[in-house]
């Protein structure tokens, strides 16, 4: 079945996304080809040199999908095409045969990393992950009939304004309605992600899940678990991103997906916190996460912060749940999470330190020393982070909106004392090893313990930390472990 293309971007622009369930999207009512989606001159380059030589060339996947919602400045962009992929490498100066066995190649154009997929369809998935064979073909049809959802089972010839929509996607797009292609439980599967990546698509584009498709995810889950777990990492994130990330994160907990991925997380359902927080710890976590900024850490966090609650409950005096440590439980699974989950070193560092630190109890007693020492615990370039992170939380106590004053005031002392004082970590201080190792302070875990005291000192009163006074305490520090320096002066 062969759509031309009706594209009005002017209509399509009107629609904003999530206010309405339909929008002027409006299949066959303009059936000539002189309404083209507006798309970068380096993808029009690509697909004119492939139809140059005589082969056809298809915008598909999340950029058409993106185009006929109306969504712009859409950056991935998959090609498919009936042209191998050696046809593509000939035909390219710059081509990394990223999944070429598979047909895929990436081209890359100024600044867009295009993946161009020859047509093809895939064979037995014994292992509910991979197909066991790929054939290519000549028509695109067949391809497109492997695909998961019949949103992204459409293609777009750019040169003659049409669009190839045989299983109406068009329709669950205008339905905002996720659907997959073929049978549901047979598509789910063939590759275990499938049902996953339905969620994210639910969490990135609001959309429902068709009932059938919802229906047959809990039956899949032996073949999800078999999934890489850098592929459900993937897409998570993509999901803990999505304008619907609460909505996506309730549809992996109801289809049981959530369990599989971070079974950890399960006590935190029904794990009251009375007070005034008005969710349980499970609820409070999801909307501590839509609460957040669009920053996958942070998001990270957000979702795991109180993890560690259930198992630091207990009850107090006056009968309301107490949490004591939390924070350091919580860390502590979040670190043991994310690692099963392969996430950087570097991404889990920051992660947990931030849930670690996320429980401070500002009042306004708090000296200058102590505000320091805090900015020296977060350290200043995690400490825009830690405050996104603790208004996300405390956003996600109640439905109203919450008294941030206490934290606004810690801010200001934070700025204030950061462009005054300017030394919170050993990199600040007036002095470094070097200048230590030249009075004869060894190398070594006693040249650490000199800088930290060096330090608290300089946290206690910053007017210290000049060459001078930090050389005269580290020679007296030393002199009272009975060690003489050359000289501290
Ligand atoms: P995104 O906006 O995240 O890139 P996308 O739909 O383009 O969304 P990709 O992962 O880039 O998703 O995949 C491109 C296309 O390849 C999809 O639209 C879909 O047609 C097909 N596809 C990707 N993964 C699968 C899968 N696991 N099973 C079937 N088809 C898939
Ligand atoms: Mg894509």
């Amino acid at each position: 079945m062969v759509f031309s293309l009706f594209a009005n971007m002017d209509a399509l622009s009107i629609w904003t996304q999530g206010c309405s369930p339909e929008y002027p999207f409006r299949t066959g009512m303009n059936r000539t080809m002189n309404h083209h989606f507006h798309i970068p001159k380096e993808i029009e380059f690509l697909l004119q040199k492939i139809e140059s030589s005589d082969r056809k060339a298809y915008i598909v996947g999340g950029a058409l999908r993106d185009f006929i919602m109306g969504r712009k400045n859409c950056n991935d962009f998959d090609v498919a095409t009936d042209a191998s992929p050696q046809e593509i490498i000939s035909l390219f100066p710059h081509v990394i045969p990223t999944g070429i066995k598979h047909g895929t190649v990436t081209v890359l154009l100024g600044n867009f990393q295009v993946e161009v997929t020859t047509f093809r369809i895939e064979k037995g998935y014994s292992d509910g992950r991979h197909p066991d064979s790929v054939s290519f073909v000549s028509d695109i049809e067949d391809d497109l009939s492997r695909r998961d959802f019949t949103m992204n089972a459409m293609a777009y010839n750019h040169a003659a304004g049409q669009i190839i929509d045989p299983f109406n996607g068009q329709d669950d797009i205008r339905n905002r309605c996720i659907r997959c292609v073929g049978d549901p439980a047979q598509r789910f599967g063939e590759d275990g992600l499938r049902p996953m990546r339905a969620v994210r698509f639910a969490a990135q584009l609001g959309f429902q899940m068709e009932p059938a498709t919802l229906a047959a995810i809990p039956a899949c889950l032996a073949s999800f678990a078999a999934v890489s777990r850098e592929r459900v990492r993937d897409e998570f994130e993509k999901l803990l991103m999505g304008e619907w990330a609460l909505e996506g994160l309730r549809l992996l907990e109801s289809t049981g997906l959530l369990e599989a991925i971070i079974p950890e997380m399960m006590p935190c359902r029904n794990c009251s916190q009375k007070g005034t927080h008005v969710f349980d710890v499970m609820d409070h976590s999801f909307h501590a996460v839509a609460a957040a900024p669009f920053q996958v850490n942070l998001r990270w966090a957000a979702l795991l912060h109180d993890i560690g609650k259930p198992a630091s409950m207990a009850t107090g005096p006056d009968g309301i749940p107490t949490f004591y440590n939390h924070e350091k439980i919580s860390a502590q699974l979040a670190g043991q999470i994310l690692r099963r989950l392969k996430l950087s070193n570097d991404d889990i560092r920051d992660i947990v330190h931030l849930i670690e630190e996320h429980m401070f109890h500002y009042t306004e007693e708090w000296s200058d020393a102590a505000v320091r020492r805090f900015i020296a615990r977060v350290g200043t370039e995690n400490i825009d982070d830690l405050f996104d992170l603790r208004m996300a939380d405390s956003a996600a106590i109640q439905d109203l909106m919450p008294d941030q004053r206490n934290l606004e005031q810690l801010r200001l002392r934070i700025d204030r004392l950061i462009a005054n004082d300017g030394a919170f970590g050993l990199k600040d201080l007036a002095v470094n090893g070097n200048d230590l190792l030249s009075i004869g302070v060894p190398k070594g875990p006693l040249m650490g313990k000199v800088l930290d005291a060096l330090l608290e000192t300089v946290l206690d009163d910053p007017e210290q930390n000049n060459r001078q006074t930090l050389m005269n305490i580290a020679h007296n520090f030393m002199l009272r472990l009975g060690i003489e320096t050359s000289s501290g002066s």
